[in-house]
């Protein structure tokens, strides 16, 4: 009789987005009149900017005919794709980061779940609490957590790095030493970031500890502060401890297209051994490289009319972030992020859990959000609203949350 990888049965419960989609489809079904706004689940609402579609029709039209149709990509990434992320997004930012430094890849989210492949399962893994499910569970998969303890929800190999409004969501180097540490900045869910100096003291710590930094980095488009790293390879010393992730999701709304890369330095070595030709392996091995159409439009994301395009969408969604932020306020609430990220995380009011409130404003309000307590123990107490709405359903929703 063959075995399955028992891991899996080790996964708690359903999946967040899927609790609340039954919860609110609950609801709906019961109050069919009611119309609901939806600021919970992380996804775009604009359309794909114009100078990026002029892009995907040009690649089609390429495929059409025998001598510019595009078979296999490369591996590892098309070079126009590969040189203009290098280009833009490290050597007009100061950072040695080459082309062949690069992987292109289908999204940051198989990336930041497939990357652990390359290391031991017996690292110890260390994430800040709440999180962004994917990195615990994708390790929960792989064997490296240990056991779960439902009472404290928390895995018995895992360090788990506090970020609440007590230390003004800024993780504290654990007590235990972790092999590997997920960062993601700006955060999801909490919306707020370190400022350049306190992620240098990560890379120092790293270096100092021989850890491995993994650098989620999806929301770099809607830094709006000076003080604030676009890249971790601003900091000195990355180079050895960093692997950067990253995503065209959210900065050119490609959730639905589907492109993202990650950045593994050839200074990067446990001992000897360089992960860069890890990777490569791994990468050439299990995945067939990204569509040349979507690469095409990827490119496009770096051109100067993509470019301009593309700050308007941000500035759009972080014209509602403020509104919240400051709708909120207003209402009394005490909230967080919303700066330099396109989340608002709430206190909620009235010592309610994170589920408690959510049924409320569910209820109340008709608006859905995120449960904090969904991103990790140390999220209860705390509620996630995304600016990824319409700005006329963004203030609707505030309308109804000032009068609860
Ligand atoms: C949305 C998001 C991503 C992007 O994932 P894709 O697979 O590229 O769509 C990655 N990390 C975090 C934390 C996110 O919120």
């Amino acid at each position: 009789m063959f075995k399955i990888n028992d891991n899996y049965q080790k996964l708690p419960g359903s999946y967040l987005f899927s609790t609340i989609a039954k919860k609110v489809n609950a609801y709906q079904e019961a109050n069919p009149e009611k119309n609901l706004i939806r600021l919970g689940i992380g996804d775009v609402t604009q359309p794909i900017a114009p100078a990026i579609i002029d892009a995907l029709h040009g690649a089609v039209d390429e495929m059409g005919h025998a001598e510019t149709f595009h078979g296999y990509a490369p591996d590892l990434g098309y070079e126009f794709l590969r040189s203009a992320i290098a280009k833009n997004d490290y050597q007009a930012r100061g950072c040695d980061i080459s082309p062949d430094e690069i992987f292109v890849s289908d999204g940051a989210k198989s990336d930041s779940a497939n990357i652990q492949e390359i290391f031991s399962v017996e690292n110890k893994i260390a994430v800040c609490d709440p999180v962004y499910p994917v990195y615990v569970d994708s390790n929960v998969m792989a064997g490296r957590t240990g056991t779960y303890d439902p009472a404290t929800e928390m895995w018995s190999d895992v360090i788990y790095m506090p970020c609440t409004k007590e230390n003004n969501f800024v993780p504290e180097f654990p007590k235990q030493v972790p092999d590997m540490i997920y960062l993601c900045l700006p955060n999801n869910p909490t919306g707020t970031t370190l400022t350049k100096d306190q992620l240098q003291m990560w890379v120092d710590y790293a270096n100092k500890v021989g850890a491995v930094i993994l650098y989620d980095g999806a929301y770099e488009a809607y830094i709006s502060e000076d003080n604030v790293a676009h890249t971790i390879y601003e900091c000195e010393g990355a180079r050895t401890c960093a692997i950067e992730l990253k995503s065209f999701s959210k900065n050119a709304g490609f959730t639905g297209v589907r492109l993202g890369y990650t950045v593994v330095p050839k200074d990067l070595k446990c001992d000897d051994v360089a992960l860069h030709g890890m990777w490569a392996r791994r990468h050439g091995t299990k995945f067939n490289g990204a569509p040349y159409i979507v690469q095409r439009a990827g490119e496009a994301v770096y051109s100067d009319a993509g470019k301009a395009q593309l700050k308007e969408q941000v500035a759009y969604y972080m014209k509602n972030a403020a509104a919240i932020k400051n709708g909120l306020q207003e209402a009394g609430y005490e909230v967080f992020g919303g700066v330099n990220a396109p989340y608002i995380w709430l206190k909620t009011p009235d010592q309610m859990t994170s589920w408690q409130f959510f049924d409320y404003l569910l209820e109340t309000a008709n608006v859905v959000g995120t449960p904090g307590s969904g991103f990790g123990p140390s999220g209860e107490g705390y509620f996630r609203l995304t600016a990824f709405g319409t700005y006329e359903n963004t203030l609707a929703a505030l309308e109804r949350i000032k009068a609860m």
